[in-house]
């Protein structure tokens, strides 16, 4: 046996090991639906290969990556119980809001056995009734603390409803996620679901799959959402996921971001008005870049998430603001959102900005670090939200990074960079080594345009904007944005590339 082969044979009863190890350890779920009436889902979930503990700590989340509040999942568990493989009850003690100790007894394998009351109809809880389940795994699976790690396998039981849309994959009859993390990233809704036509961007297949989705032209919509995606995957020049699924779980117009999935409620009749159209074509921008943009360029702070308490961090204007600031460039890019249009979402993101009393009073930094005491919306008056003052910050660094490269950079540069690195080192990026990449771009800007995230120092938007040759017109409050009419070279390259 040559050392090159010896290698191959150690590589091989490794990965046979290995295999058997995680078949082994592999945690398995069932989720029961029948009790649809009373708004109970039953759940087991057995968890086997423990006998070396001597206590088990079972949790289940707090809150729910993707919305900055506590939402005390822990409330709706019901009539927990314990056995193990000789179907012996074990004892447990509740030692904190979220967390049972379970006595192990030197058992093999435990099964757990609970109901949670799901009667919130809300896009980051979960929901069980006559129409349907929206399982927001967060909300409805509890967890061993020490085994995060190790393979799930879910089944879903019930009689009443044949179709499934989730981010997950499926084995046989079985849904499978290779741990906690990516289970409680993948939303599961169950009804009498409607599928629209699929489609295909770089050979990875996108769904849209929902309940109540109105009435609306179908293919349309799906025609802008691959435009939509082809602009945005263009940006990163990548697309890193098998496959994606838009799951729209009722009417409204909220979203979160998965990494291969977005649970959103949405009302399609309103796709039928130009106004509205634009709004959730911004909408549903949104959540899929946020695929990138928070789901895989992170801060630090929020993955690994800690399931059992508040995740905060000063970067929020990136994640979310940035998204926002997105939506316009994507939809422009692609054809569906006009340059006129485009300029008069931004006056408006200016509007709101300057006439809200508290941009003296909260930060942008602070804005993002206090979401979690302030509100998914802040304090009228009192605070001010990363999602109007982050996009003015997009603004400025974007028309900053064109001008002072003759157009050869923009923002599109910086978000290229951190998923790049940050994907590569599968970690999230310290806000010096955001601020970092910003300046290796902005330069000398950097500095002043930093200062409006840290401090409550009015922006002077003319600089940059009348630099990149653009009007701001400001009358009684009402901003109004638009292109100039003489342009220097560089203005008219910046301009042309940007409002398309
Ligand atoms: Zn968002």
């Amino acid at each position: 046996m040559t050392n090159k082969i010896f290698k191959l044979f150690l590589v091989i009863i490794f990965s046979i090991s290995n295999s058997i190890y995680a078949q082994k350890d592999s945690i398995r779920i069932d989720v029961n639906l029948d009790s649809f009436a009373d708004h109970l889902y039953k759940i087991k979930i057995k968890i086997p290969n423990i006998k070396s503990e001597n206590i088990l700590d079972i949790k289940i989340p707090e809150w729910t990556p993707g919305y900055y509040q506590l939402l005390n999942f822990s409330e709706n568990v019901q009539n927990l119980k314990v056995t193990n493989n000789k179907n012996e009850v074990l004892g447990f003690v509740k030692t904190n809001a979220n967390t049972w100790r379970i006595a192990t007894n030197q058992s093999e394998k435990i099964t757990i056995d609970y109901q949670i009351s799901a009667k919130d109809e809300f896009i980051a809880k979960a929901y069980l009734g006559e129409k349907k389940a929206f399982i927001r795994p967060t909300a409805v699976f509890m967890f061993p603390e020490k085994f995060l790690e190790r393979p799930i396998s879910l089944t879903i039981e019930n009689s009443k409803w044949k179709k499934i849309a989730t981010g997950l994959d499926k084995k046989g009859k079985n849904y499978i996620a290779k741990d906690f993390n990516q289970l409680y990233d993948s939303p599961i809704l169950v009804g009498d679901l409607e599928e629209l036509p699929s489609f295909e961007v770089k050979g990875k297949k996108h769904f849209f799959k929902g309940i109540e989705l109105g009435d609306f032209d179908r293919k349309k919509l799906m025609d802008d959402l691959q435009k939509m995606i082809i602009e945005t995957t263009n940006i990163f020049n990548d697309i890193p996921y098998e496959h994606y699924t838009f799951i729209s779980i009722g009417k409204g117009n909220g979203g979160i971001e998965q990494t291969n999935s977005t649970a959103l409620t949405f009302n399609g009749n309103s796709l039928n008005v130009e106004k509205s159209r634009q709004k959730i074509l911004n909408f549903l921008t949104h959540e899929y870049f946020h695929h990138f943009n928070i789901k895989r360029i992170r801060p630090i702070e929020i993955g690994p998430f800690n399931y059992s308490d508040k995740n905060k961090t000063k970067t929020l204007w990136v994640g979310e603001g940035l998204s926002v600031y997105y939506e316009a460039i994507v939809l422009n890019r692609a054809g569906i959102k006009s340059k006129e249009v485009m300029l008069e979402e931004w006056s408006q993101m200016i509007n709101s900005f300057e006439n809200n009393p508290a941009k003296e009073k909260q930060t942008l930094a602070d804005s993002s670090y206090y979401t979690w005491e302030d509100g998914p919306f802040g304090k009228k008056g009192e605070t001010i939200s990363f999602y109007e003052k982050g996009p003015l910050i997009g603004i400025l660094l974007d028309l900053q990074i064109r001008i002072s490269s003759e157009n050869k950079y923009s923002l599109d540069n910086v978000m290229k960079d951190l998923y790049s690195i940050y994907k590569n080192e599968n970690r999230g990026y310290l806000e010096e080594e955001l601020n970092a990449i910003i300046k290796k771009y902005a330069g000398d800007a950097t500095e002043e345009i930093l200062s409006y995230v840290y401090t409550l120092q009015p922006i002077d938007y003319l600089k940059y904007f009348n630099n990149a040759g653009l009007d701001l017109q400001n009358q009684n409050g009402k901003y109004q944005v638009s292109i100039k009419k003489t342009l220097t070279k560089t203005q008219q390259k910046v301009t042309k590339d940007l409002f398309r």
